[in-house]
């Protein structure tokens, strides 16, 4: 089955608003093997989104829309697609009921007349109940294509998809695709495409490479009748991967490096705390984001100037004044005194330009202390590197040596 979206609403195409809908629509899809070939942005405007669903029926055998499904006098999804497909709407009894029952049940807001346009539905539609919103979605099947309409707000838009809309097209499609996602460290995208160019040109399952903030990944996908064949066509690849890949991979499926350093200090009972400079709290920041962190992450401090890392971790200023601020016996320091101070198992230090201003921009030190080691890693990340990402990729390494350590890797 091949589908197409086609997001309705002026706000998608000033910019002010992203399309994740269609995003989260294609992802779902995928994973039940439905190609999605085509996404289509339209404004609030008939004549157009006329245009728009003429082109897609003869193309597609699967028509998705979102928004334009509310009460106001811009929503004109349902009244468009009913007239291309020679529909009338009428005030659906079952869909009247739900709307009248939301607003009944919510004592802030009051029933209008308009919001009885919310239940005008085409004829031999089945209606979608919404179960984070009023505007109720509708499906229906004309000789050539299925139509789906879904309400443009993203929580309901993505409710309606999962609780209705997927398990209905999952015992059409028949087929179901898996993927896993490897996640790689210290390796370039280039370097990672040469070690597996020859496992990339297989159809089935398929192996694609992708780079993000100095990560890399490769997604390997299968399509088959269920769930068990696609693991048993991916198995011999991803070992294959895993294999040639080896201490770059820092996980399968996991969400990140953070998630996956977290999951090491909870398999070895390690606690860790952090003393940073240019990047501001952001280890800190993206460790804390994951829920159940403050059993391992025991804290960590913003020493953004030399005075701080004096006052707060007791670093003699001539100590500083010696070795340099940026260095790599400043950050070693700063490790070991984060870690005594908190009494932590681990402790990280990093310290670094970031700029943009100055020769050493991109120059960054990350120490990390364990009880009697303390490793440092210099990096050179170029003067050219914009600050944002001297900061990631600061943080990055200091999650990468981490990891390495944890899993008794050479740091
Ligand atoms: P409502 O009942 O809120 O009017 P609706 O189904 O009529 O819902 P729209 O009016 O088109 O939907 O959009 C409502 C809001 O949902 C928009 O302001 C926008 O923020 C968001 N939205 C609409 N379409 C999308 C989309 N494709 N991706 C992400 N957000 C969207
Ligand atoms: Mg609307």
């Amino acid at each position: 089955m091949n589908a197409e979206i086609i997001s309705v609403g002026t706000e998608l195409l000033l910019g002010t608003t992203v399309n994740t809908d269609a995003r989260d629509i294609s992802l779902a899809l995928a994973e039940i093997g439905i190609n999605v070939f085509w996404h289509t942005v339209v404004g609030d405007n008939p004549a157009r989104l006329t245009e728009c669903v003429y082109r897609a029926r003869n193309r597609a055998d699967l028509i998705i829309t979102t928004g334009g499904l509310g009460p106001t006098c811009d929503d004109l999804t349902k009244q468009v697609l009913a007239r291309c497909f020679d529909r009338e709407l009428y005030l659906d009894e079952e869909a009247e009921r739900f709307v009248r029952d939301y607003f009944a049940r919510r004592s802030n807001l009051r029933f209008t007349e308009n919001n009885l346009q919310q239940a005008m539905l085409p004829k031999g539609c089945t209606m979608l109940p919404n179960d984070c919103g009023s505007a109720p979605g509708c499906m229906f099947q004309d000789s050539l294509v299925r139509v789906i309409m879904l309400p443009g707000p993203p929580r309901e838009c993505n409710t309606m998809l999962r609780n209705y809309v997927i398990p209905y097209l999952r015992q059409l499609s028949g087929e179901v695709i898996r993927s896993h996602m490897v996640r790689m460290f210290g390796i370039g995208e280039s370097a990672m495409e040469t070690k597996l160019r020859d496992l990339m040109d297989g159809s089935n399952p398929t192996v694609a490479p992708y780079s993000k903030e100095g990560e890399c990944m490769v997604r390997v996908t299968a399509k088959a009748g269920s769930e068990a064949e696609c693991e048993t066509l991916m198995a011999p690849v991803l070992e294959e991967i895993l294999g040639r890949m080896k201490e770059h991979v820092y996980g399968v499926d996991c969400a990140s490096m953070e998630q996956r350093v977290l999951q090491l200090l909870e398999e070895k009972n390690v606690s860790l705390a952090a003393a940073e400079s240019c990047t501001g709290g952001l280890l800190a920041m993206r460790i804390t984001e994951i829920p159940g962190a403050s059993a391992h992450f025991k804290g960590g401090v913003t020493v953004y100037t030399e005075e701080a890392k004096t006052a707060l971790l007791g670093i003699d200023p001539k100590y500083i004044q010696e070795n340099g601020v940026v260095s790599m016996a400043v950050a070693g320091r700063m490790a070991k005194r984060v870690r005594k101070t908190l009494n932590s198992d681990l402790g990280v230090g990093i310290t670094g330009w970031a700029g943009p201003d100055g020769d050493d921009v991109g120059t960054v030190f990350v120490g990390l202390a364990a009880r009697g080691e303390c490793y440092v890693r210099r990096l050179q990340l170029g003067n050219n590197t914009p600050r944002g990402k001297i900061r990631t990729q600061a943080v990055n390494n200091a999650l990468d040596m981490i990891r390495r350590y944890l899993t008794g890797l050479d740091v």
